[in-house]
């Protein structure tokens, strides 16, 4: 049973991170603690990820670029072009070798964060709507549902959750990663299957 200092990485995060996202950082911390004691997940565990999910949101994207090819992680043309999308796997390396995270069910939450995968675990869940759902978001569509239905069926929250970032980045036209619509998909009919 590996321990953590929750104050201690919280102070350094907070070196880390502008006022804005590290406000946005408890929000989703406490957010998922809040969904870890819903569905009986471990409550420190789930706090780190909350905790750490964005640590590498703020570093200038020239410098996300080479940290990459530091911790050799792959770089697609997409990535490439808009380095900002890389803060989740970055993330993941970054909460290793930063913060001593050697838990692959905390670095996996930290990793899929943004585009969500089919299979999730329940932590992998509960830090995908916990991000989407913290209070300080304002702007998705469908909010109040969403948020409602994460402590009642996570895996409705998921699917809304997913469904919503898709159709809010084929409004954008941005880059879209084919994980969320393959994880849209998954859990699509894996709600159909339930259904049955
Ligand atoms: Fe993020
Ligand atoms: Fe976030």
């Amino acid at each position: 049973m590996s321990s953590y200092n929750l104050v201690k990485m919280q102070n350094k995060l907070k070196k880390e991170l502008d006022d804005a996202r590290f406000i946005h950082t408890l929000g989703v911390m406490y957010t998922a603690a809040s969904l870890a004691m819903c569905y009986g997940e471990d409550l420190e565990r789930t706090s780190v990820a909350g905790l750490l999910h964005d640590c590498a949101k703020c570093i200038p994207n020239p410098q996300k670029l080479k940290l990459c090819e530091h911790y050799k992680l792959p770089v697609s043309d997409i990535e490439r072009k808009a380095p900002h999308l890389l803060h989740a796997k970055l993330g993941a390396s970054i909460a290793r070798d930063k913060y001593g995270v050697d838990d692959s069910d905390i670095l996996n939450a930290i990793r899929f964060h943004t585009t969500g995968r089919a299979g999730m675990s329940q932590m992998e869940k509960i830090i995908f709507v916990a991000d989407y759902i913290e209070p300080g978001r304002t702007k998705a569509p469908n909010l109040p549902q969403i948020r409602k239905t994460a402590f009642a069926d996570l895996d409705l929250a998921v699917y809304l959750t997913l469904r919503d970032t898709l159709i809010f980045l084929e409004e954008k036209k941005t880059n879209l990663d084919n994980q969320t619509i393959v994880a849209y998909n998954y859990y699509e009919e894996f709600l159909a299957e339930r259904e049955d």
